[in-house]
């Protein structure tokens, strides 16, 4: 009977980790092994271009690539790691209860943003994390355009000033000046509990936002927190409301519940605290990757983000040390010493950077043009074809 791979999750990370898995099974010349993907939908859903417009579009369909390397697709959502009988509980497409089993289990099964509690956001907010609530904003933005002008109308609150709410609050102006016409007054605001712009990063990194955020006509609102939302806008904590018929949040993400009843250390953001090999430890046949992973990328202190840039990488070395320990092959201990940074800033342009202190290294239509190569091409699954997946799905092979 053939040895299954068990990979829960079809994001960058499940996808890579399947195809890299796969990869050393040819090297090994083995084909006993059985690599699973468990996951809703066959197909990549690519979130960091979720702040764009035709969001539907934003799928990558993971039928061919996966039938061309004879990875297996389990349509389905996984409900409980039964880790004593090497098994998992998943729910069908019809909703049965389904028990599958592993020799190997990679939770690649992603995060979720996470509202804090914030009093009227589920029934009055909207968000780009999920493909379904990103088109449930563009469905409401689009519908602007039928509503009587108002201040409400033309106004949206973005809450939250990092990355994710940075190229969205961008994006908007030129967004909803195609929607609501040129001439229109439209107001994009981000509400920041920070007191500077883009806080996190560096300040050259900073200089630019702000820049590009006073070019575009974005209003900040720093050191200020939201207290409720509802059906009329928002209203902040020191008491001040603004009327914005749109209000998208977007701070704050947390990784997947899945493997709760694990005997594991998470950290902050639910993430599991993985061994170089990305083994939940204590669990020799379990390995988490991607978004569910807190990893070390070097020996200089710098941890895994929760980024696509991350996920990918992470998912290439847990498909190859999954498929190892299967094989009898040394392991690969995760290293990701590169970091760099693309940060779209709508019609500004956007902005690059190399390194952990984020030196700005391009800006406006030169790193515009890198960014959609990025998310445009990059971050897409490989080509169908066996031969070119396998030499991108090496862990070792140089990736940005
Ligand atoms: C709006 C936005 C903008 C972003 N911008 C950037 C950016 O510019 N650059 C960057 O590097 N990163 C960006 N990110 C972050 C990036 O998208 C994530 O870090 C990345 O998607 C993580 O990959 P993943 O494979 O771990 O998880 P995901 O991509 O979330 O994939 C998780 C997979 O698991 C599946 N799944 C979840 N639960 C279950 C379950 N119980 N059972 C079965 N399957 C399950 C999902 O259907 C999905 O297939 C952005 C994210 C968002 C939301």
């Amino acid at each position: 009977m053939k040895q299954r791979i068990l990979i829960i999750g079809s994001g960058f990370a499940g996808m890579w980790a399947a195809v890299s898995a796969a990869r050393l099974a040819h090297l090994e010349g083995n084909d006993a092994l059985e690599i699973a993907v468990l996951a809703p939908q066959p197909e990549l859903r690519v979130r960091p271009r979720f702040y764009e417009a035709n969001v539907a579009s934003l799928t990558a369909d993971l039928q061919p690539l996966f039938a061309e390397l004879d990875i297996r697709f389990i349509a389905g959502h996984a409900e409980r790691i039964d880790s004593a009988q090497n098994g998992v509980w998943y729910k069908t497409a019809t909703s049965e209860s389904t028990f599958i089993t592993y020799d190997r289990l990679i939770v690649a099964s992603g995060s979720h943003l996470h509202h804090f509690g914030i009093k009227g956001i589920n029934e009055h907010g909207f968000d780009i994390d999920q493909l379904e609530t990103a088109q449930r904003l563009e469905d409401h933005l689009n519908a602007l355009a039928n509503q009587p002008e108002s201040n409400a109308r033309n106004t949206v609150v973005v809450c939250g000033g990092g990355f994710t709410g940075i190229e969205l609050a961008t994006e908007l102006p030129s967004r909803l000046k195609a929607l609501l016409g040129d001439d229109t007054k439209t107001k994009v605001i981000v509400v920041e509990r920070g007191s500077v712009i883009g806080g996190r990063y560096s300040e050259e990194l900073r200089d630019i936002i702000r820049k590009a955020s006073d070019e575009l006509g974005i209003e900040w609102l720093l050191n200020t927190e939201i207290e409720v939302v509802d059906a009329s806008g928002v209203t902040l904590k020191d008491g001040t409301h603004i009327d914005a018929s749109t209000v998208v949040w977007t701070a704050g993400v947390k990784a997947s519940p899945l493997g709760e009843n694990l005997t594991a250390e998470r950290d902050a953001l639910g993430r599991f605290m993985v061994s170089p090999d990305l083994q939940i430890p204590g669990y020799n046949n379990i390995f988490a990757t991607g978004d569910m992973a807190h990893a070390k990328t070097d020996d200089l202190g710098n941890t895994a983000l929760m980024t696509c840039q991350h996920a990918i990488q992470l998912g290439k070395f847990a498909g190859h040390n999954a498929a190892a320990s299967l094989l009898g092959v040394d392991a690969l201990p995760y290293r990701q010493e590169v970091y760099v940074t693309c940060l779209d800033l709508g019609a500004w342009g956007a902005v690059y950077t190399e390194g952990w202190d984020q030196q700005v290294k391009m800006v406006r239509d030169e790193a515009k043009k890198l960014k959609i190569a990025i998310t445009n091409e990059l971050i897409y699954p490989p080509k169908a074809d066996r031969e070119i997946a396998f030499a991108a799905a090496d862990p070792l092979a140089k990736f940005v």
